[in-house]
């Protein structure tokens, strides 16, 4: 009997390791605020991933002067907001992309087995819901995409500093807007 009684705590000590386990996989590899995955997780999964996803693409989604909307509604409406805006994303891809908090209003979408034209769609897609939403309190919001396509022998890191430049040259165009980094959208789009 008393051999049982063990087995009994053992047995529930173990689901508490397990659980606690669990909790700190999710909080290690996902952002508070939005319970996206954070740029961690993203970095790491995409070291073992990148070689068998086809044709990928990559974006960077950065919301649009979200200074002012913390300077006028203050931080705590700002990260709500975030959350919202979060949310949007989350809708607005499918199933086999990746979403991640990259830091701040900054958020990469990874698209495998995704061609150029079909991203670009998204980013379409992105830019109209994003301003047609309601974001409480501060009603109307935009964000500004810069996109890339993986190429052969790059990195995701090399491949996102090119969509980086690329949202570089969204905001100077007057943000609200996608661009595509120059090399990949001269190549053949399906
Ligand atoms: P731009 O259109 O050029 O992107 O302008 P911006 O104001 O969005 O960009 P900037 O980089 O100047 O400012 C980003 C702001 O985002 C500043 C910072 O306080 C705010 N921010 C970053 N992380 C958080 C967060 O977690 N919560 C809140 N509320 N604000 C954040
Ligand atoms: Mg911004
Ligand atoms: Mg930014």
């Amino acid at each position: 009997w008393k051999l049982q009684q063990q087995n009994n705590e053992l047995e529930m000590l173990r689901r508490q390791l397990e659980a606690s386990n669990k909790e700190l996989s999710y909080s290690s590899s996902h952002d508070p605020l939005t319970q996206l995955y954070n740029w961690h997780h993203f970095n790491q999964q995409l070291q073992r991933r990148v070689e068998d996803l086809g044709e990928t693409c990559v974006l960077i989604v950065d919301v649009d002067h979200f200074k002012q909307v913390n300077d006028e509604f203050g931080h705590s409406a700002g990260d709500e907001i975030l959350r919202q805006f979060a949310d949007v994303l989350r809708q607005e891809v499918r199933a086999t992309d990746v979403v991640a908090r990259w830091g701040g209003e900054e958020f990469v979408i990874f698209c495998p087995q995704t061609n150029v034209k079909d991203a670009q769609l998204l980013c379409e897609r992105l830019l109209s819901s994003v301003r047609q939403k309601s974001f409480e309190p501060v009603a109307q919001l935009t964000c500004s995409i810069g996109g890339a396509r993986l190429a052969e022998n790059e990195t995701v890191n090399e491949c996102l500093e090119r969509a980086d430049k690329a949202l570089y040259r969204a905001k100077n165009k007057g943000r609200d807007t996608w661009l595509w980094d120059g090399e990949a959208s001269t190549a053949p789009a399906s």
